[in-house]
């Protein structure tokens, strides 16, 4: 019923006119339930597609795949429709007008804000160039599978020239930005420029390359314990009771098994994880788990006044990463948590880690080395695959670099910022898909996402001085409290930045990721 929420949505301003503390409810206004009737619709039509999406990830047979990808096609036709009509936009131009003078920072304004930054950009870009890109993008991926197989950069080269060239044209659709790469970046991290990453790397990589030199300098930590099959039930057995302690409602959740895992909700009330089980390598099942359940508190924690509203979502690609970070790295591979796990994770694996002390596995758990891909890095490494990826990225855009000197400027950069060279470009330039599949500009949010989850464990730790003994204890209750207070209620209401700036007195800056790794790979590496 969508009368419910239209209530639910209050105008601080119209508050205070009619004295809403007296007990009436607060007016609407007619349009804004007009608008939020249609936009019900709009997340229901969507919701309805990732139910279908999840089931296709977890149970559908492999006979279903055409008949649903005809569903899921037209749902998000039908939703795409209802967004895009006149109506809406008239709706939008005229609720602004009238909540000119509202406060800016009530929920109303914040929608309209929200839901025509969507809108603008559902118009703006052509039908017909999303039909090309889309064609592109099936045919890159192919190509690009066969290109990897084969370790022939020259098979995708000519698709990735023609998708840099749409993704140029894709930016004119947005004449007001400073740099092309913006409006990349802001289909995932909405509010960020090319100069702010810039800013940011600076300040960054030659931290980063520093401290793994100095890592590189000690001898390095044991953890062939981490090379045996860990039974795969046990793994979501143990994950199970850790993500339950963490405060994971399972009356509003559920965990099922896939091949990727990902986390997906149709709602405040059903949030569904999904993982993969695998004995190897060491316990990553376990932590695919927990970094899912990250993503699915966040969902768990929103607003229940914002169900079926843009609002109801994360406030960035970026921001919902950090979540999944901040319990699967600072909190599930901390000293303090595997003080409290560590013994029924031995009892549950018995015997490989009986003669292992804690002390050795957690070293050996956080152990820092170079390697070839962004997946399989450690939390030092991490953000220099990020950076180099995000540097070659903005030189195409701006015409500095070429497709064709790619493979180069890659095995070059990986030499300079990690110091290992890929034995081919199977390994190099070609390791992942996110060029083929048309993801341009996402790269950076990885970064964003460290940095952010940091910043909000120095701001919790000052908060809760005694956190460090209640994970100890396995006591999550005030952690996810805090990470409920002052990120997962607001939703979509604040863009990204102003969130951490509420949340920790400043916008997202590099120092408190660069403490964070200095202090803890200082104790581990002894330096
Ligand atoms: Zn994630």
């Amino acid at each position: 019923m969508a009368g419910i929420e239209l209530t639910r949505i209050r105008l601080n301003q119209a508050d205070v006119i009619n004295g809403a503390r007296g007990g009436r409810r607060p007016p609407t206004l007619p349009k804004l339930r007009e608008l939020l009737k249609i936009l019900a619709e709009v997340v229901d039509l969507n919701n309805a597609a990732a139910v279908l999406g999840w089931d296709e990830e977890t149970y559908m047979p492999e006979g279903g795949a055409k008949a649903r990808g005809q569903q899921l096609s037209t749902l998000e036709r039908l939703a795409h429709i209802r967004f895009t009509s006149d109506r809406v936009g008239e709706l939008l131009t005229d609720l602004k007008r009238e909540l000119s003078g509202a406060d800016p920072n009530s929920d109303a304004v914040r929608l309209i804000e929200v839901t025509a930054q969507d809108y603008t950009k559902a118009i703006r870009v052509p039908p017909d160039f999303v039909g090309k890109l889309a064609n592109l993008t099936t045919l890159s991926h192919r190509a690009w599978i066969r290109a990897k197989k084969m370790s022939d950069f020259s098979i995708f080269r000519p698709h990735l020239e023609k998708l840099v060239e749409m993704s140029k044209q894709y930016a004119t659709f947005f004449p007001k930005s400073d740099h092309p790469y913006d409006v990349l970046i802001d289909d995932s991290e909405p509010g960020m420029k090319t100069a702010d990453l810039r800013a940011m790397f600076a300040a960054l990589r030659p931290e980063l390359v520093k401290l793994l030199g100095a890592i590189a300098s000690r001898p390095q930590v044991e953890n062939l314990f981490l090379h045996r099959d860990y039974d795969k039930m046990r793994q979501r057995d143990l994950g199970v009771e850790v993500i339950t302690k963490f405060g994971f409602n399972w009356r509003r959740g559920r965990l099922d098994e896939t091949t990727h895992p990902f986390m997906t909700s149709f709602g405040i009330g059903d949030v569904r994880i999904a993982t993969r089980l695998v004995p190897n390598p060491g316990i990553s099942s376990l932590f695919d788990m927990i970094h899912e359940a990250g993503h699915g508190l966040y969902q768990q924690g929103a607003n229940p006044a914002y169900e079926r509203t843009p609002l109801n979502e994360s406030a960035s690609v970026a921001m919902d990463e950090s979540q999944a970070l901040l319990w699967e790295y600072l909190v599930g591979h901390s000293l303090p948590f595997w003080e409290h796990f560590y013994p029924l994770c031995q009892k549950a694996f018995s015997p490989h880690l009986d003669s292992v002390t804690l002390m050795t596995f957690y070293r050996g758990l956080n152990r820092v080395e170079p390697s070839l891909i962004r997946t399989e890095a450690d939390e030092v490494t991490y953000n220099l695959h990020v950076i180099l990826r995000t540097e070659l990225e903005i030189g195409l855009l701006e015409g500095k670099i070429s497709v064709r000197d790619l493979p180069e400027l890659w095995n070059a950069k990986m030499k300079e910022y990690l110091g290992i060279v890929p034995p081919d470009d199977a390994r190099g330039v070609l390791q992942d898909a996110h060029w083929s599949s048309d993801q341009m500009g996402y790269f950076p949010c990885y970064t964003n996402a460290n940095l952010i989850s940091a910043q909000l464990w120095e701001k919790i730790n000052q908060d809760l001085p005694d956190l460090s003994n209640r994970i100890r204890n396995g006591k999550f209750e005030e952690l996810l409290s805090w990470l409920r207070e002052k990120v997962y209620g607001h939703g979509r209401k604040f863009e990204t930045q102003e969130l951490v700036r509420m949340a920790t007195g400043s916008g997202i800056t590099v120092e408190p990721y660069l403490r964070y790794l200095k202090e803890k790979y200082g104790q581990i590496y002894g330096f």
